[in-house]
């Protein structure tokens, strides 16, 4: 078996909150060596080697002009982390024009995305614009700014296409608090902005939430904002996630995207993204080729397949209809690799950014919690040797039985908590008592 990623030195991965670099154990993976590389060819112009990207690297670092000694520390890193994990495929090499990334870090500059993006061998790639935690942020500096474009064109991604920015965790365009709501839009507005002064054309975001108040209400609210905003700027296409969870959430429902689309002017500056995961886990089901085609079938009768602008690819810890956010690697959880090769093997979903946002953090041997980006190289390779595969082979199935046997345990731990949960609401229904207001959340995500 051979690998995918020729790597022969320990992996530096890159810890972005203290920027510092942590050698990783070279783990034996289990290797999904010839399953992976049966479709992937390296692009057919790849990016400069080493040396020329440790010089770009330097150029692109806004600390450039900072002391000599810095500037090699520096330099050093960044020449570590630009040797690829996992070469680039070339999208012309594959039987379908898939374009398939993982949601890469921007710390340190919107720029650095791009770099990351290269680090992992993605096609496409998410980023978050400023920071996802704050109200106030700086603005976009122009240096940033001219980076990102030079660093997409240096490396051939286009913006415009297969970038894919993820909107604030904070904002919620269905608030009805006057003060609150328009906080929600400056920030939102802000990021739009953004996006046009970096060339990107598609904005994925999380619909809101209703905080109580009827959906109808919230659907408008959210549809104004969207309006509002489409008016405040040009050309930037504002791309509603589908989500997992119920009750106030919304989302989750194609309904829900089709009634807020409804209420939109400019209907080519408003799109859909579907994350497999909460498509899954909010009663989409994915799993079998039919389930997948009537899911397919259901959201083009309601909402209509030329709204589809991207894709989140997640398998799921969680159970069909759980409605539970719990992002698992691809094939691990309970959608399977049989979701993601009718996913990759849909013609009609070419060309569309899909972005990974699978777990890749680990803890090293002091059990400290440290990222391991091997982890979306070696799922970009997986994905991309779907598209054309034989789904009845015995290859498929070896793959298949393998990560399923590796997310065993975590299933069994989630589906317990899900089958506790659902017997303690059948209990209190039963007694007449109050509904649980305790729901297992604290450790689902948002992504
Ligand atoms: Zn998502
Ligand atoms: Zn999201």
């Amino acid at each position: 078996m051979t690998r995918s990623s020729p790597r022969k030195r320990p992996l530096v991965s890159y810890k972005e909150e203290h920027g510092k670099p942590v050698t990783k154990p070279a783990v034996a993976r289990e290797s999904l060596g010839s399953f992976n590389s049966a479709a992937a060819k390296p692009v057919a112009k790849p990016a400069p080697k080493r040396k020329a990207e440790g010089d770009d690297a330097a150029e692109l670092r806004p600390t450039a002009a900072a002391s000599q000694q810095k500037k090699r520390k520096a330099t050093k890193v960044k020449d570590e982390d630009a040797m690829p994990l996992a070469d680039r495929t070339a999208v012309s090499s594959l039987k379908k024009a898939m374009y398939i990334g993982a949601h890469v870090s921007a710390a340190g500059g919107v720029n650095n995305s791009v770099t990351n993006a290269v680090h992992i061998g993605a096609n496409a790639f998410a980023l978050f614009l400023k920071s996802q935690r704050k109200w106030d942020n700086p603005p976009l500096t122009s240096e940033a700014k001219e980076l990102f474009m030079s660093g997409c064109s240096h490396h051939d991604y286009k913006a415009a296409e297969h970038a894919l920015p993820h909107g604030s965790y904070l904002v919620n365009l269905a608030q009805s608090d006057p003060v609150k709501a328009a906080q929600a839009y400056n920030a939102f507005v802000d990021d739009l902005a953004r996006c046009e002064q970096l060339g990107i054309k598609l904005y994925n975001f999380h619909p809101g939430s209703t905080l109580g108040d009827s959906r109808d209400a919230a659907i408008g609210r959210i549809a104004a904002q969207l309006n509002k905003s489409h008016k405040a700027t040009s050309s930037v296409v504002t791309v509603l996630e589908n989500m997992a969870g119920s009750g106030n959430v919304i989302g989750s429902t194609w309904e829900d995207l089709r009634d807020i689309i409804a209420l939109v002017d400019d209907k080519s500056r408003v799109g859909v993204c579907i994350d497999t995961c909460h498509a899954f886990a909010a009663g989409h089901d994915l799993r079998t080729p039919e389930a997948f085609k009537q899911t397919l079938n259901e959201f083009k009768e309601i909402v209509g397949i030329k709204y589809l602008k991207a894709f989140h690819l997640n398998d799921s810890k969680a159970p069909f209809a759980s409605n539970r956010d719990l992002h698992a690697n691809i094939g691990t959880g309970f959608l399977g690799l049989r979701a993601f090769h009718s996913v990759m093997n849909e013609g009609s979903f070419c060309g569309m950014p899909m972005v990974l946002e699978t777990p890749i953090d680990k803890k090293d041997d002091k059990g400290k919690a440290i990222e391991d980006k091997q982890v979306w190289a070696d799922e970009i390779k997986l994905l991309e040797s779907l598209i054309g595969m034989d789904a009845d082979s015995e290859k498929f199935a070896a793959v298949e039985r393998q990560l399923q046997a590796r997310g065993a345990a975590e299933r069994q731990r989630i589906q317990d908590q899900v089958d506790k949960k659902g017997a303690k609401t059948a209990s209190k229904k039963q007694a007449g008592g109050k509904k649980s207001k305790k729901t297992a959340v604290a450790e689902d995500e948002s992504d």
